[in-house]
């Protein structure tokens, strides 16, 4: 076939490869739309201590697109990180997300609230990060020690050097720490050990089967011991099921988060659950551990 096509010929060409750039295009033309029409979302997800109590969030991006639905930030993000755009959209995620922690911050039920953003390894790696992160503190008044920045493995073995340095230009003014997905990626333990973290969270494929398979019970077991003989807090994330819960309790987890006590949600609907259970997510066997 390739010979038919004569010497002089390259026959890239491929239908299917087409679609796929074609798909591409169009979805980075909508992501750009989406960001000038404003059509992105921050829902948010509890997360609560070894007793059940509330003691923040997570901000999780949704694009409820005006013809495709809610769009899934895994379908997206990764084209966003590709194009660049992730550095506008993740500003704005960054904007919103501490203008909510501001305004939490006054409230009597909510000033304790701690609240985590995801941050992409494009956006990390811009040189003005810290000083971004610090501006938008200031414009938005959220108290930055009540700001936790969720970075994942990949992110922190490149360039462990300038990893280290903005991380601690954050930590000085008390901006912390959590290193999302742990145990998918690959991270050197002697890096873990250097790095200004305050969290461990133990990937969610890991809380999943728990129960049935030892594999990933003995995962979550030794991430939740390493993370406390380093000195970290360990927050579990997929938490599905009170006996997922318990498991990890009983290997001391310090914090969960996970459909057991709540979905993702506007910021509505999570404010109205914080005011039905002021204290509590939705406990389940949590306190009966207690
Ligand atoms: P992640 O940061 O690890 O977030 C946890 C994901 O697990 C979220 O998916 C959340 O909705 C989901 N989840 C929470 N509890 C449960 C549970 O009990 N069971 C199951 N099966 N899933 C649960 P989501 O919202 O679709 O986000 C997927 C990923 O997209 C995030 O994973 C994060 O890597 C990325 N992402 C989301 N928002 C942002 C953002 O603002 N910026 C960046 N850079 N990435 C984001
Ligand atoms: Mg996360
Ligand atoms: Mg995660
Ligand atoms: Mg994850």
């Amino acid at each position: 076939q390739a010979k038919s096509a004569g010497r002089n010929t390259l026959r890239f060409y491929d239908p299917q490869m087409q679609a796929v750039v074609n798909a591409r295009v169009a979805l980075e033309g909508d992501i750009r739309r989406g960001l000038a029409q404003q059509q992105f979302q921050l829902y948010y997800q509890v997360q609560v201590d070894g007793r059940g109590h509330t003691v923040g969030a997570e901000a999780l991006l949704r694009w409820p697109h005006p013809q495709r639905g809610m769009v899934p930030p895994n379908e997206f993000i990764h084209l966003a990180e590709d194009t660049g755009l992730i550095i506008p959209l993740g500003h704005w995620v960054l904007q919103t997300a501490c203008t909510q922690l501001r305004l939490w911050s006054l409230q009597t039920h909510t000033r304790h609230l701690t609240l985590a953003v995801n941050v992409s390894a494009r956006q990390f790696r811009q040189p003005e990060f810290a000083e971004s992160v610090l501006q938008v503190l200031q414009d938005t008044g959220a108290p930055a020690h009540l700001l936790k920045l969720e970075l994942t493995e990949s992110l922190l073995v490149n360039d462990v050097e300038d990893t280290i340095a903005k991380m601690h230009a954050l930590k000085m003014h008390g901006v912390g720490f959590s290193l999302d997905d742990f145990g998918t990626g690959y991270s050197s333990l002697s890096y873990l050990k250097r790095l200004p973290l305050e969290q461990l969270k133990i990937d969610q494929s890991f809380v999943q089967d728990l129960l049935s398979d030892p594999n990933d019970a003995a995962i979550a077991r030794t991430v939740i011991a390493l993370g406390h003989s380093l000195g970290l807090a360990v927050i579990a994330e997929g938490v599905e099921t009170a006996l997922h819960q318990e498991f990890l309790a009983l290997a001391g987890c310090d914090a969960y988060q996970g459909y057991l006590f709540g979905r993702p949600m506007p910021v509505q609907a999570f404010e109205d659950g914080l005011l039905s259970s002021p204290r509590a997510g939705t406990m389940g066997a949590a306190t009966s551990l207690f």
